[in-house]
This record gives structure tokens, C-alpha cells and sequence, in this order.
């Protein structure tokens, strides 16, 4: 019996390790056999950045939940380690698999490590050499001290490689968040504003934005407010708020034309209205593969990103963080010129099932 720990923490966490949990149970009854302890950290915490994603993705009631909450960098990290020191001190795992780039990664990462226990990364290897991200700070550290690296595409292997990761370690297997979005999307349906905004596929655009780079400042938010609602050829923009934009946006009060607020919505809704959208403006790294994938204009408000396939294979371009690149850009995707994009190699729905297959060889 091989004993894994999978650790999540926040939104994009949940929709990775769906696709791991769903990749584990296939293999009951096959002659390798795992107990899955799913370690919820506690990072999100409410019903629409957590509860909801459980639900929708049929992922299984955490475990053990950190209850690590809000709090500062430090506080977090330091509230995550402590805890997941002690369930490993009380059941120690066979491995500790940890996804992403947030600070659960990290912690969990440092703490599994010292205590002996091997540590495999899902997506590991990306790279913005943005060091004003928290992200960047928790790959490389997750990168410097894991066991083995499963990779979403090569350029991420390659970023390993040069940093002296051996080769025998590295696994490009593809991507979890896809496998999670493929398995989901005959299960995609309209969220409730869909009605009540009186939404035609095609005819609206989808925003969100959660860095604190775009939304911590209020003339950025702002700016970037004002220059979408005036570009937007006067359709609907549906604008999910993160809590972290939701405190700022608070103290901005400002309603703008055409943008239309509404809470996180849940996995299923959030797809279905990217999926049917004339484009997506966004700051996150998981919605930029999900709008490659279904093949929708995504314009990307940073100057840099981890996911470099997605600009060069997929529909992703990045505008930059300066509110006034957003008219000529949105004037692209109205006249429908914007690039029509493919689908990055690997991202086919298996990455779960490869990583699987994977634990299973290095354990056995
Ligand atoms: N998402 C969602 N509802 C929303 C906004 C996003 O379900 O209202 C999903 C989205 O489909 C993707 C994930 O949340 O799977 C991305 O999370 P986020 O943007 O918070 O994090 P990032 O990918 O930037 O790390």
C-alpha cells in the first residue's frame, strides 16, 4: 500500500488535483495499490473560492484541513508548516505530491523534505523571472528542493535542466488543469446571471483579475476599469471579483458601463461563459490554458508569463499591465482578427493518468 498526500490550497489547486484524484481511483483494483490523504491547507477558505470547486468536481472531503486562513506571506507559510508537520509526524506518507505555485506548494514542500518524505511537483519547472511575484519565489524554492518534476510542456524541462535538475527526474506529462476542463465540459452550463443579463454566445467578454500588481492600487484597478468598459464595442462584460479585488473595488465605489460584477462563480459557470465569450481579459495563469484550449481570444494584463505556450501555440497575448494597450487589443478581437491559436503538445485530457503511472514505477 503506497501512501500519498495530496496537497491543495487555493482555487486552481482544487481544479489540478481533480484530475489526480480522479487519475488515482481509476487505478483501484489494478495491482497498485494507494491510500490518498487529500491535505486541504486552508489557504481559501470560502464556499465560492472552495466549498463550490468540491462540490462541482466531485473531489473528495478533505482529510485533514490546515485551517491555515488569511494572513501574511509569512503567516501563512509559517501556519501551513506547522500544521503539516504534525500530520506527517502522526501518519507519515510514501510521498508528498504538491501542485502549482502558492504557498501551500512551497510550505508543504520544505516541510515533506525535511522530514525525509520525496516530493513530486505538478507543473513544475515554469518560470516567469518575474521576482515581484510571490509565485515565482514558491516554484523556485519548490523547484530546488523536490524529488521528481512533472511538466506541462518542454520549455518548462528545459527551464529545469538548466537549473541542474537531472533528466530521470523530469516528466513532461502534460496538464492536470486541462484534463480537469476536458473531463468537465459536457458538464459546463450557464451560470443564473446568464438570464438575468440577457447573454447571446459570442456577444460578451469575461473579466477577472487578482494580482496585486493590477488590482492592489486603486488608479491601476481603475484604469483598467475604465479602459475595458470604453473598449468593449458596448457589450456586456461579466467581471467574476476574487476577495482580493472585491476589498479594493469596495473602496474605488466606482460603476462603470457595460461591467457587470458578480461573485466567483463556480467551475462549471466560469467555463461555460469563457467558452461561449467573444474574448477573455485576464491576469491569471489557469484561465490563459483553459481560454487556449477552447480555442477564445485571451488577452493576458501582464508583461510576462510562466506559460509561455499559450502566446506562442495558443490564443493568449500579452498585453501588458498599462490600461492603454487595451483599446487596440480589444479592437482586434471585435473585428475579428485575432490569431486563431492550437493546442499546446500533451494537453490532451492524460496528464493525471501519466502522473499516476509515474508514482507508481518510482515507488514500486
Ligand atoms: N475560476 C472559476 N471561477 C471564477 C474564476 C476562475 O472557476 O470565477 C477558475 C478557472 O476556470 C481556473 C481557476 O479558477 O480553473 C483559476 O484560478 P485563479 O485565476 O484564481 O488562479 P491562477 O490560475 O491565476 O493561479
Amino acid at each position: 500500500m503506497t501512501r500519498v498526500d495530496l496537497i491543495a490550497g487555493v482555487r486552481p489547486n482544487f481544479v489540478k488535483v481533480a484530475s489526480l484524484c480522479a487519475a488515482l481511483r481509476a487505478t483501484q483494483g489494478n495491482a497498485a495499490h494507494w491510500t490518498r490523504r487529500l491535505v486541504h491547507t486552508g489557504q481559501h477558505y470560502d464556499h465560492s473560492m472552495s466549498g463550490l470547486f468540491f462540490e462541482h468536481l466531485g473531489l473528495p472531503e478533505p482529510d485533514i484541513n490546515l485551517g491555515a486562513g488569511s494572513g501574511t506571506q509569512a503567516e501563512q507559510t509559517a501556519a501551513i508548516m506547522v500544521g503539516y508537520e504534525n500530520a506527517i509526524l502522526a501518519a507519515p506518507p510514501d510521498v508528498c505530491v504538491v501542485v502549482g505555485d502558492v504557498t501551500s506548494t512551497m510550505a508543504c514542500t520544505i516541510v515533506a523534505r525535511k522530514m525525509g518524505i520525496p516530493v513530486a511537483h505538478v507543473e513544475g519547472g515554469m518560470r516567469s523571472y518575474d521576482w515581484t511575484m510571490p509565485e515565482e519565489i514558491n516554484r523556485v524554492v519548490t523547484d530546488s528542493i523536490a524529488n521528481w518534476f512533472f511538466t506541462t510542456t518542454r520549455t518548462a524541462g528545459e527551464n529545469l535542466r538548466r537549473a541542474g535538475i537531472e533528466d530521470d527526474c523530469i516528466f513532461f506529462v502534460g496538464n492536470t488543469m486541462v484534463d480537469t476542463l476536458l473531463a468537465q465540459m459536457p458538464s459546463l452550463h450557464p451560470p443564473d446571471c446568464w438570464e438575468t443579463l440577457g447573454l447571446v454566445p459570442g456577444r460578451y467578454f469575461v473579466a477577472t483579475l487578482h494580482r496585486p500588481a493590477n488590482v492592489d492600487g486603486e488608479r491601476q484597478l481603475v484604469g483598467l476599469l475604465q479602459e475595458i468598459s470604453r473598449h468593449t464595442g458596448g457589450l456586456p462584460v461579466v467581471f467574476p471579483v476574487h476577495p482580493r479585488t472585491a476589498a479594493m473595488l469596495k473602496k474605488t465605489k466606482r460603476q462603470m458601463p457595460h461591467l457587470q460584477y458578480v461573485e466567483p462563480l463556480g467551475y462549471r459557470q466560469f467555463n461555460y461563459l469563457v467558452r461561449h465569450a467573444m474574448g477573455v481579459i485576464t491576469d491569471s495563469g489557469g484561465v490563459t490554458e483553459e481560454a487556449t484550449v477552447m480555442g477564445v481570444p485571451c488577452l493576458t494584463l501582464r508583461d510576462n508569463t510562466e506559460r509561455p505556450e499559450t502566446v506562442t501555440i495558443g490564443t493568449n497575448e500579452l498585453i501588458g499591465t498599462n490600461p492603454a494597450n487595451l483599446g487596440p487589443a480589444l479592437a482586434r478581437v471585435l473585428s475579428g482578427q485575432w490569431k486563431k491559436g492550437g493546442i499546446p503538445e500533451l494537453w490532451d485530457g492524460r496528464a493525471g493518468e501519466r502522473i499516476v503511472a509515474e508514482l507508481e514505477r518510482l515507488l514500486s
